[in-house]
């Protein structure tokens, strides 16, 4: 079954159509690279799907149940996916391991030893152990983007969002955030993430998706949207970023 399916959104500010009418299918264990020009809503789609914006239009569908319906409780939804952004957005007055504590014991009521050993556990794997009492100040930014993507997985997501994760870190600290999202990938996780990092896409993503004008002008595996595009404007882009 579909993890994720988004049918006809439509997502305005004011007179500005940001989302047109947008498709999206993602399957179990795929990975799905957004791309586009900045403004053509990748973020804003994200954001639908994790319900920080309202729709003007249309249906998602997580797993098979409608969480666009206004009667669905957000917090709800949210528990299910996982979401990363580019500027981290950690709690700078908590410690790594608060950071990635925080929700599974307040939000989803977890006994602080089992949240706790699960968080280890994760940095363990991130490599990042040594870590879980300090200060996210304290961190490079691909540790704290590293940390941020610890904190999103402790709560087990079926799905994760991840907005160009990689875009505020120093080229040297690219690598570490990718080679997690590698991991990720092998252990099955369904992921939908916005990049400009088109080597990127092309490595891990199953489906990439060029957005254009509110919608998903074409859609395909890497090799061919990026390889091959059939479409005029993802030539376009392509050519102007490559
Ligand atoms: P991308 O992530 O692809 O760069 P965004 O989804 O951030 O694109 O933005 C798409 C368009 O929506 C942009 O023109 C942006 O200015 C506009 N936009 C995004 N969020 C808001 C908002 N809260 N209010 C008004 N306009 C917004
Ligand atoms: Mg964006």
């Amino acid at each position: 079954m579909d993890v994720l399916t988004c049918r006809g959104l439509r997502k305005e500010f004011g007179d500005h159509v940001v989302l047109d009418g947008l498709d999206l299918t993602v399957g179990e264990h795929q990975v799905v690279a957004l791309i586009g020009a900045s403004g053509s809503g990748k973020s804003t789609l994200l954001r639908c799907v994790n319900l920080l914006e309202d729709l003007d239009d249309g249906v998602i569908e997580l797993d098979g149940e409608d969480i666009s319906d206004p009667r669905v409780d957000p917090d709800r939804v949210r528990r299910r996916i996982g979401m990363v952004f580019q500027s981290y957005n950690l709690f700078p007055h908590l410690s790594v391991l608060e950071n990635i504590t925080l929700a599974p014991i307040r939000v989803h009521r977890r006994p602080r030893a089992e949240a706790e050993a699960q968080a280890r556990e994760l940095l363990d794997r991130m490599g990042l152990g040594e870590k879980a009492h300090a200060y996210p100040d304290r961190l490079s930014g691909g540790q704290q983007q590293r940390v941020a993507m610890a904190r999103a997985l402790a709560n087990s997501p079926r799905l994760m969002l991840l907005d160009e994760v990689t875009s505020a870190l120093d080229p040297e600290l690219v690598g570490e955030v990718l080679s997690m999202i590698r991991d990720l990938k092998a252990d099955g996780m369904t992921m939908v993430l916005a990049t400009h990092e088109m080597g990127f896409a092309r490595e891990v993503a199953d489906q990439v998706c060029f957005l254009d004008g509110g919608r998903v002008v074409e859609a395909g595996p890497p090799e061919q949207v990026l390889g091959d595009p059939t479409h005029p404007r993802t030539r376009q882009f392509l050519k102007r970023i490559i």
